[in-house]
């Protein structure tokens, strides 16, 4: 048994069929010694979103993004959190079959590390006490996006809505619009349109 994840993950397996949807149903240990995963999946489901995931404590914390991240530090994104995720779904990518939970196509927009920098009184917050209080500051590294950003929980009852909003630091850039203009995989080069159509990746092509 390598079960190791706890009661986080069940409400992501209880939405899904895993004989027949191809996402990864979780289990592996939490690392340790490396950065947290940072990934962005760009989700072309009933809604077009951007899925935020952040490695903490063992699984992906997990927010959906309607517009998707911004490196302009006017902009408030709002983010729905979601059902925490295994660390093993961030280098999913493909298509969820027609009637499963989330149907569509699925890439991974960015991904990289993050660093922590949530604090309280001077004192660094680990994430998962972030999380639970509704306020996170990340430094994240990945290929599209980098730099600080913030997450905060607003007071609203009910609905975990959040914003996601970047720090005004050297990786702002209000000029750059990446969900515009970079909307492809960052491991296969591939559209959400592409994984819709069965294309193969441009490196596997390439070859
Ligand atoms: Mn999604």
């Amino acid at each position: 048994m390598t079960a190791q994840r706890g009661p986080q993950l069940e409400e992501y397996r209880r939405r899904r069929d895993f004989g027949h949807t191809s996402e990864p149903k979780g289990g592996r240990r939490p690392r340790t010694g490396a950065r947290p995963a940072f990934v962005v999946q760009k989700h072309d489901a009933s809604r077009l979103h951007y899925d935020l995931r952040l490695e903490v404590d063992g699984v992906l914390a997990s927010w959906a993004v309607p517009r998707g991240p911004s490196t302009d530090p006017r902009d408030k994104r709002l983010a729905m959190r979601t059902e925490d995720h295994p660390l093993e779904y961030r280098d999913f990518e493909g298509v969820i079959p027609e009637g499963e939970y989330g149907a569509g196509s699925v890439v991974v927009w960015d991904e990289g590390t993050y660093r922590n920098l949530t604090e309280r009184d001077g004192h660094e917050v680990p994430p998962g006490e972030g999380l639970a209080a509704g306020h996170l500051s990340i430094w994240i590294e990945g290929r599209k996006l980098s730099g600080g950003y913030a997450l905060t929980r607003l007071r609203r009852p009910g609905r975990e809505a959040w914003l996601l909003v970047k720090r005004a630091d050297e990786a702002a850039d209000p000029a750059r619009d990446p969900v515009a203009e970079q909307p492809e995989s960052v491991l296969t080069g591939r559209t959400v349109e592409e994984v819709a159509a069965g294309r193969r990746s441009r490196r596997s092509r390439a070859r």
